[in-house]
């Protein structure tokens, strides 16, 4: 024991010993160090804001109180020579019993499971001290001693201190305190002497305790140094739009405005207020206060969770905010707010509100909906992908670039708007690029039946459509996949058009299987073509090339299943090669150049570059078949 503590002991001190887990939990907390040990300010602080919200709570049905007009605040002083912070609130206080029972043992479940997981999780220690109502004992972590001593708001109740160095035991003692309140005088540790800094204390409570509804007056100037207004427990009615961004600006420090602000306060089913945000760009901006994902939590004003990430589903964990909610116990574990179904509630109001604005900026605002697709759709698309369960949730929130409509965003439901009687599909090509796709070959057909094909050309699409197989009624269907007999409808012969007559054609087909050989699974003729001369499609029942894509990216060395190369049999350059010889260079060159011109547009070229060389010698055989035209 030191000095201080033997010389300031009062004489009838009772001694008392901590429970066991207790022991375990103060010696876990003194010898090791902490990153975070500024957190053991917030825990005190949370704990005056609870004493004051208790005796708030008591003046509603007690008149008899101690001191019943004095300010609810909290007075935090410093003494930097000596190394000593004193934090006073005038809440509740407590009585002898309550001290010793109150700081001397612990909840028994919330103290075991906090061992359980501070073992394993040493280097988070700060971050669940709250969630486990060992918020006190964190004060050793910075202090060489304590005392606590109280004043219950009951009026004949008599003040009593409490004092502990952390070891095994702490002292009990009658003590001189004429106000109603807690008074806890912390002596500093040498290596934590920063904390008798009033700068270093402002920094803390600005980043912890910000928005206690109380006011927290520091050092002998007593400035206030919290903000205290909770905007989000403020109605919608009262705050303004610049309020609101301005709160985002101080929580994220984001330049970018933000796009939109959730405010959600509500009674029912649970108590909650809410203040979300869907960032202005979906990349966060180098200053961002926000290192990690999650939404700020609050129980009671006080922050028990700065990155709560089981409050919104993944993939809505774009948005950025604040939550709070008085139905959350503050002194029970994580794991038992999860047992209790709590956080899947407030999870399920939530998301559930996220969306209900979502299809409201939809409606009344799509060009704002549309910088939103732009920069967050890639997440819905994710969601989609990885929550089967959810994924009929989003599919209204999805956007594409259609081949009819490439330059604008359309919904599932506008494309089946426009879908003739006929059609029940809906069709969708995937490839690489939204230029590229466009000049594809499978577009073909559907371009001349005037049918729209959603284009897909974002990597992730792929995996996407994984969980997008039918929108209502309507199975999507890949243009890529070669057409299923019942599909060829009377409207697909167009034998007025034939360039090549069906005896020629299959002389055409045959050398181009002379020619590819192995490298093609078949060549045959295909009613579906009308710009282009050639496609590669799937034989009927293999994998989906969507499929094809997602293999591709999870595994390098995925081989792409060989394909059917078909070809438009009313394509002039086709009948007119009839007339070269088989074994002439020419003939060799142009059903090379066929083949990998359709590789490309599949986007399955392994050498892109490489069909320079070939294209230079067909230009120069062409040239060669013109005279000159200028002396
Ligand atoms: P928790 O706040 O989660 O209950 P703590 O370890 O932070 O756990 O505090 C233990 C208990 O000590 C509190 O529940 C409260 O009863 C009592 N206590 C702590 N600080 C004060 C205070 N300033 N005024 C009154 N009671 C307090
Ligand atoms: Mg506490």
């Amino acid at each position: 024991m030191t000095e201080s503590n033997e010389s300031t002991k009062p004489e009838e001190a009772q001694q008392y010993s901590f429970k066991a887990e207790t022991k375990q939990i103060l010696n876990i907390l003194i010898h090791s160090l902490y990153k975070d040990r500024e957190v053991f300010l917030r825990e005190l602080i949370s704990n005056a804001s609870d004493a004051l919200n208790r005796f708030r709570f008591a003046m509603l049905t007690e008149r008899n109180v101690l001191d019943p007009d004095t300010e609810l605040c909290i007075r935090l002083s410093i003494n930097k020579e000596e190394r000593m912070i004193t934090l006073q609130d005038s809440g509740i206080g407590m009585t002898k019993d309550e001290i010793v029972e109150n700081l001397g043992t612990i909840a028994q479940s919330g103290a075991r499971e906090f061992l359980e997981v501070a073992r394993e999780q040493q280097d988070n220690l700060a971050q669940i001290i709250g969630q486990f109502g060992v918020g006190f004992y964190s004060v050793f972590m910075v202090a060489e001693w304590v005392r606590v001593t109280s004043r219950s708001y009951k009026p004949r109740a008599k003040a009593t201190s409490w004092f502990a160095t952390g070891e095994d035991n702490f002292q009990v003692a009658s003590a001189d305190k004429a106000e109603r309140g807690t008074k806890i005088e912390i002596k500093l540790k040498e290596e934590a002497a920063e904390f008798a800094e009033e700068s270093r204390l402002r920094e803390i409570i600005r980043k912890h305790s910000d928005f206690v509804s109380f006011p927290i007056y520091l050092g002998e100037s007593e400035e206030q140094v919290n903000q205290r207004t909770a905007i989000w427990r403020t109605s919608r009615q009262e705050v303004e739009d610049e309020q609101y961004d301005e709160f985002y600006r101080q929580l994220t420090l984001e330049l970018e405005k933000p796009l939109k602000h959730i405010h959600l306060v509500t009674d029912a089913p649970l108590q909650v207020y809410a203040l979300l945000y869907i960032p202005g760009k979906e990349e966060r901006g180098l200053l961002s206060l926000r290192k990690e994902d999650g939404l700020k939590l609050y129980s009671r004003n006080i922050l028990i969770d700065e990155y709560a990430k089981d409050l919104l589903p993944e993939y809505l964990r774009f948005i950025q905010g604040v939550v709070d909610s008085e139905d959350l116990p503050l002194n029970v574990s994580r794991e038992t707010v999860q047992a209790t179904g709590m956080m899947a509630r407030l999870k399920k109001i939530l998301s559930g509100q996220v969306f209900r604005e979502l299809e409201d900026l939809a409606q009344k605002d799509p060009e704002k909906y549309r910088v939103f697709w732009q920069e967050f759709g890639g997440y819905l698309k994710q969601g989609v992908a990885t929550q089967p369960a959810e994924a009929e949730k989003i599919y209204p929130f999805l956007r594409f670039r259609t081949s009819l409509n490439p330059e604008s965003w359309s919904s599932l439901d506008d494309y089946v708007e426009r879908m003739s009687a006929e059609q029940n599909v809906i069709h969708y090509l995937v490839g690489d690029d939204p230029k590229s796709i466009l000049r594809s070959p499978h577009l073909d057909y559907y371009q001349t039946q005037g049918m729209e094909v959603l284009l897909l050309t974002d990597p992730i699409d792929s995996f996407m459509l994984m969980g997008l197989r039918k929108y209502k009624e309507h199975e999507l269907k890949n243009v890529a996949l070669a057409a299923p007999e019942e599909e060829k409808t009377k409207k697909d012969e167009p034998e007025e058009e034939k360039k090549v007559s069906t005896e020629n054609f299959d002389q055409v087909i045959e050398r181009f299987k002379q020619q590819l050989g192995e490298r093609v699974l078949d060549v045959r003729g295909s009613n579906r073509l009308s710009r282009s001369v050639a496609r590669l499609v799937d034989p009927e029942g293999s994998l989906n090339p969507e499929l094809q894509r997602v293999y591709r990216y999870l595994e390098k060395d995925y081989e792409i299943p060989k394909k059917i190369l078909e070809l438009n049999p009313a394509s002039q350059m086709l009948s007119n090669l009839l007339g070269l010889k088989p074994e002439s260079d020419l003939h060799k060159l142009v059903i090379e150049q066929i083949y990998e011109s359709a590789l490309l547009v599949e986007g399955l070229h392994p050498d892109p570059a490489g069909i320079v060389p070939r294209i230079q010698e067909l230009m120069e055989a062409a040239l060669a078949k013109y005279p000159p035209e200028v002396e």
